[in-house]
């Protein structure tokens, strides 16, 4: 059995096949954790786990650091919605508020901090910060209040992030207070998180970073959790790559249009290039490889570490 602890199958992206996903998903003996990145998606999420109603099925609720201030659509999440196109949304707690109180909510996120996309001028540039630390911070007391572990999307601002983590008491009253999903800081900045108690997610981006390769290296084996990230980040596949196609060439295209930590272009993740919860064992075959470990004892550990981590079984 493997946990798959990030995958949004209840993205606009699966809206065709569905089920079919689902279902080979559950064949494969994998679970799955469906976070929401704004009030729609964390619905959604909340909703199709409920009434799919099986034990290895779950959601997480949150406002992600992308949707705080005005974005691009990504129809791969909602669909082409026009009035999605300039959304901005506040952080609304009332609305957060009654999802978590369903038994499918295992946390919050995904929230954090994502300083990709900032503005170019210095005024623009704090207000940017500045939102998506209030709707960070307030998501942190939300999860607290709840005793809800964090799923934390973090993108070149995990200095930040350290920084607020350090000063609110979810640390020091939550263990473990949650993981740091598709882990892209430096080692020393890994030190600090695993000193707090955090757990790190490892999706495809391992075989396409070296510096996430090294973080997979350092971390112990008891603080890896597994994750795809689906639809986005397939990793490399090549015995399913199309015939017509070179395995190398469909591995690079697979990471530049769909990576939200690459050069991303949102909206494009195409059929073929769409990650799922099945391929997750390449994941896991790639850290048992960096840590010369077998498969099994990363399924094992990597099972284990998802059900501490939130406090389920992930059991029929
Ligand atoms: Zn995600």
């Amino acid at each position: 059995m493997l946990v798959d602890t990030h995958a949004h199958l209840h993205f606009h992206s699966f809206r065709n096949d569905r089920e079919e996903v689902i279902k080979r998903t559950l064949d494969e003996g994998i679970s799955f954790v469906m976070p929401g990145i704004q009030i729609d998606t964390s619905r959604a999420g909340v909703e199709l786990a409920e009434k799919l109603n099986d034990s290895r099925i779950y959601a997480s609720i949150g406002l992600h650091p992308i949707h705080v201030n005005k974005d691009r659509v990504d129809e791969d999440e909602v669909g082409p919605l026009e009035k999605f196109t300039t959304r901005e949304e506040s952080f609304n707690r009332g609305a957060y508020e009654e999802l978590i109180v369903s038994p499918k909510v295992i946390a919050v996120g995904e929230i954090g901090l994502d300083y990709w996309r900032k503005p170019k001028t210095t005024a623009r540039k704090k207000e940017f910060v500045r939102r998506q630390k209030d709707a960070f911070i307030s998501q942190l007391d939300l999860a607290l209040q709840y005793k809800k572990p964090l799923i934390l999307h973090c993108r070149v601002a995990h200095d930040d992030m350290l920084d607020i983590l350090k000063n609110h008491p979810i640390v020091t009253k939550l263990q473990p207070p949650g993981v740091v999903h598709s882990y892209t800081g430096d080692l020393e900045q890994l030190k600090k998180f695993l000193d707090m108690g955090f757990y790190i997610g490892v999706n495809g981006l391992v075989f396409k970073l070296p510096f996430v390769e090294d973080a997979v290296a350092q971390a112990p084996l008891e603080r890896i959790v597994l994750e795809t990230d689906a639809p986005y980040l397939l990793p490399p596949l090549p015995a399913v790559a199309p015939a017509s196609q070179e395995p190398q060439s469909y591995v690079a295209k697979s990471f530049d249009d769909g990576a939200r930590n690459g050069s991303a272009k949102e909206g494009q993740v195409k059929d073929t290039e769409r990650n799922e919860p099945i391929f997750i064992k390449y994941t896991a075959q790639k850290i048992a490889e960096i840590k010369g470990l077998t498969f099994k004892e990363v399924e094992a550990q990597t099972t284990k570490n998802a059900q501490t981590l939130f406090g389920v079984e992930f059991k029929i």
